[in-house]
């Protein structure tokens, strides 16, 4: 039976160090980061994301703003705030909850939004760093990060001569996870919609991270004995043992026939999820450290 990896402890390991070194900064310099949350509409998964942020950022001792933005703000609108924030010297961390509105172009915000600011480590900058291995100056997006921190805490910093199966190409999750893990020195395959036996594949992972959107869609034959499972996915099903009318999260990888195969897994929710938020507080941190001309604490 696979070890679980507590995410929920681990997050707060992290969130409790940021706010030492947030508070040191504080005391150095008389510099608070400070952590700019901008939401727009009504989504109601966005809505309880940003709250739990802006509650970890106060809880880390930051100076936290919210944006909280209508359904029909135009495109310039919310690019004059983003700009604004750019220029804000208090605000040291930019973060624009995604998915915004069909209207916005996001990559537009995105791109607008400073590059020592961009704390979910979008910009084509933070991206072009962590491809071309310039880490240590980058902000690399907090729910790779924070996998990578998981699989540390496992496996050491260090993955040569472990074999990495990403399954999942996004920009935010699966290709950044993919310099990640090769940067660690892991050799890494990414997998994705048209790739073929995706299950043999799989199989040949010592790290196999699910980052599909496909609930419970990795099961435990796919896995390698003594994997270690990372999944990334939330998927909430419905859940009549519950009750009628009830649901629960689940992640991409089904998780009982994992869990009997791999030497470590996280579960869900309770593992990736609450990494992010850690990683995001950390990046801000990260960038006001940046800002006051301070070595950044790793
Ligand atoms: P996307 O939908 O952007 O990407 C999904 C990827 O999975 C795509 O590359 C797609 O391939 C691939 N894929 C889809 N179906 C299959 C399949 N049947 N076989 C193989 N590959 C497939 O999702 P995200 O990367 O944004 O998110 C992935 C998961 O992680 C989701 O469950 C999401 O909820 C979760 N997530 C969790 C976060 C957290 O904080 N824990 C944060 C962000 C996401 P193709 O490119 O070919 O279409």
């Amino acid at each position: 039976m696979a070890d679980i990896i507590d995410g929920k402890a681990i997050a707060a390991d992290v969130t409790a160090k940021v706010k030492i070194v947030a508070d040191s900064l504080l005391e150095k310099t008389g510099i608070q980061t400070g952590l700019a949350v901008v939401i727009v509409g009504e989504d109601p998964a966005s809505q309880v994301y940003v709250a739990n942020k802006g509650r970890t950022a106060k809880a880390c001792g930051f100076h936290s703003v919210e944006h909280k933005l209508p359904e029909d703000t135009s495109e310039q609108a919310l690019v004059d705030i983003v700009e604004s924030l750019n220029n804000d010297p208090a605000i040291h961390g930019i973060l624009v909850q995604l998915p915004l509105p069909k209207h916005i172009d996001a990559g537009r915000i995105i791109q607008t939004i400073a590059p020592e600011k961009d704390v979910d480590g979008f910009h084509f900058i933070n991206v072009g760093k962590l491809g071309t291995g310039e880490i240590d100056t980058a902000f690399v997006p907090c729910t790779p990060a924070g996998s990578m921190l998981l699989i540390e805490r496992v496996l050491g910093k260090d993955l040569s001569g472990k074999t990495a199966v990403v399954v999942g190409r996004s920009n935010i999750v699966g290709k950044p996870m993919f310099n990640l893990l090769l940067a660690a020195n892991a050799t890494v395959t990414i997998a994705h919609s048209r790739t073929r036996d995706l299950e043999a594949l799989c199989k040949t992972a010592d790290i196999l991270i699910a980052a599909v959107g496909r609930p419970q869609m990795i099961k435990g034959d796919w896995v390698k004995p003594g994997a270690v499972l990372i999944d990334v996915g939330i998927n909430r099903i419905d859940a009549p043992e519950k009750g009628e009318g009830k649901t629960r999260l689940v992640g991409d990888a089904d998780f009982d026939s994992c869990q009997a195969v791999a030497s470590a897994i996280t579960p869900v929710p309770g593992g990736v999820g609450p990494m992010t938020i850690a990683m995001l507080m950390a990046n801000a941190v990260t960038s006001a450290y940046r800002s006051a001309g301070e070595e950044a604490p790793s």
